[in-house]
């Protein structure tokens, strides 16, 4: 029987290896996401607290690497298509695939206010004074990450990866038998 390597979830011998600009274009969209986010922050609120926004969207990297990618089966890989398989390599040890869905679920909400935060902040700011720049950084901020984000997650990104069929991000979640 040929074995899959489209998706190396059924071998070690796997020939995915995607390229730096693949990567780099996988995570585009985040880090304007987190660059939109601090400036809508900034605007409504002060400089400082765009900062610290800037470096929460690095922390929840850094959290994602730590703390999920070590249960994945592309830890260590080039196969892992936005090269966080490969840093988490480099600072966690490897961990047990079988829990990564859990692991995924209990994990992700550390990082979701990153999509929520500069909305909040957007809006409130539009309350008080009405601003027509605000309106379309957050027009702009919400096309980013909840439309061209998780498309390219979906389309491009995670397309090949291992762990969708577990993956809460890609709405197909279930837990793998056991
Ligand atoms: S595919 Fe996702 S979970 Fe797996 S190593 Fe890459 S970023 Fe981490």
């Amino acid at each position: 029987m040929e074995k899959n390597t489209n998706s190396c979830k059924d071998t070690d011998n796997c020939r995915i290896e995607y390229s730096a600009l693949h990567v780099w274009l996988d995570n585009l969209p985040y880090i304007i996401m987190v660059f939109l986010g601090s400036l809508m922050i900034g605007l409504a609120f002060d400089k400082l607290l765009a900062v610290l926004f800037i470096l929460y969207g690095a922390a929840g990297t850094l959290w994602f690497i730590v703390f999920i990618c070590p249960y994945c089966h592309y830890y260590g890989s080039r196969a892992c298509p936005c090269g966080y398989g490969v840093l988490s390599k480099k600072i966690a040890p490897k961990k047990d695939e079988n829990r990564f869905h859990s692991v995924f679920k209990r994990n992700i909400s550390a990082i979701v206010p990153i999509w929520l935060l500069p909305l909040v902040a957007g809006i409130y700011n539009m309350f008080n004074v009405f601003s027509v720049r605000m309106l379309i950084l957050a027009i702009i901020f919400i096309a980013d990450s909840y439309v061209i984000l998780p498309w390219i997650s979906r389309k491009y990104g995670c397309v090949n990866c291992p762990n969708k069929a577990e993956c809460p991000w890609m709405g197909t979640g279930k837990k793998k038998a056991a």
